[in-house]
């Protein structure tokens, strides 16, 4: 049975693998010609102030779209970007796009931009994006750079020195889906993040499971300690929404404040700085 059962299984997994590596292929190259043609752009994920429901800040997402596909997530693009060595152009392109854009929102709006851990090993990181803000025109001290747990494991002393060049240049780091990675609270007493992003897989359950909010709680509770302000991500509606709100989460984002939309809408979003939700905002006081 064994026998027949593994024949079956290599006879099924071939074909499989060929389909799977030429969609790979052809992916690749038209994620070669997206790049050189720049079909890949930043949308803007609004971020808000909990407790008075303002929009303090948008966090770039890269959108690219496809002409035959639609819209291909940015889960498996960047992974291939990275893959075949085109993450640095990428976020090169991505950076100085968002950059440029953020420069024109109103001098109180932060941008908060996603780094991939695989650039973690550039020396001269700080250095590069520190240029790229004074070409664009923003101040150090609008952008923050969103790092997954993940990227400090690699190459600790040298996330450090990256890190350390962008803080002293004025720039926020911000510690990315905390609770996901090799979870680990002796990172943030050893390398220094300005913020802590909590998530969304414990936004999403913490309310039902009581390990999870033991987690959140301690979570913003060492933030205030330690003067870092604690972000939650994936907020989908008004429970979790007044549930971060009462531990005393500072900021918010998520689905139910607002979807990634392209620079043109940023504006308009501004003007009508989700009027819902400050009601939502007022009555708690
Ligand atoms: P991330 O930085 O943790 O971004 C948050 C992701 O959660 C985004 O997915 C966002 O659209 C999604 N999200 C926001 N609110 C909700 C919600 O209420 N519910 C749910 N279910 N999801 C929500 P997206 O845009 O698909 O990006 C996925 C990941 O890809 C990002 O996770 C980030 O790690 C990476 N990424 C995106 N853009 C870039 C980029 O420009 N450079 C790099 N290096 N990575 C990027
Ligand atoms: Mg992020
Ligand atoms: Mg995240
Ligand atoms: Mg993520």
């Amino acid at each position: 049975v064994a026998k027949r059962t593994g024949r079956n299984m290599v006879q099924g997994y071939e074909p499989f693998m060929k389909k799977a590596l030429a969609e790979r292929a052809d992916i690749e190259k038209r994620l070669r010609l997206a790049l050189t043609a720049r079909e890949i752009s930043p949308y803007y994920q609004p971020l808000i102030d909990l407790q008075t429901g303002e929009i303090r800040a948008f966090e770039a997402l890269a959108r690219w779209r496809d002409p035959d596909d639609g819209f291909i997530s940015p889960d498996v693009f960047i992974a291939m970007a990275e893959d075949i060595g085109l993450i640095m152009e990428l976020t090169n392109q991505l950076l100085t796009q968002a950059c440029s854009d953020a420069a024109s929102w109103p001098k109180n709006i932060q941008l908060a931009v996603n780094l991939s851990p695989k650039m973690m090993v550039d020396r001269l990181l700080g250095i590069r994006i520190i240029r790229i803000l004074a070409q664009t025109g923003l101040a150090p001290f609008r952008l923050e750079i969103e790092i997954t747990e993940s990227a400090l494991i690699a190459d600790i002393d040298l996330a450090k020195t990256v890190i350390n060049d962008l803080r002293t240049a004025g720039i926020k780091v911000v510690l990315d889906d905390f609770g996901t990675g090799y979870s680990s609270l002796s990172q943030l007493s050893n390398l220094y993040f300005d913020k802590i992003k909590i998530d969304k897989s414990f936004v999403a359950t913490f309310q039902s499971n009581d390990k999870q909010m033991n987690i959140v709680r301690t979570v913003i509770a060492l933030g205030k300690g330690l003067g870092i302000a604690i972000t939650a991500e994936g907020i989908e509606n008004v429970s979790q929404m007044d549930a971060l709100r009462q531990l005393g989460c500072r900021f918010g984002q998520g689905f139910l404040i607002g979807k990634a939309i392209p620079s043109e809408e940023v504006p308009q979003l501004l003007e009508h700085q989700c009027p819902h939700l400050k009601r939502e905002a007022t009555s708690m006081l």
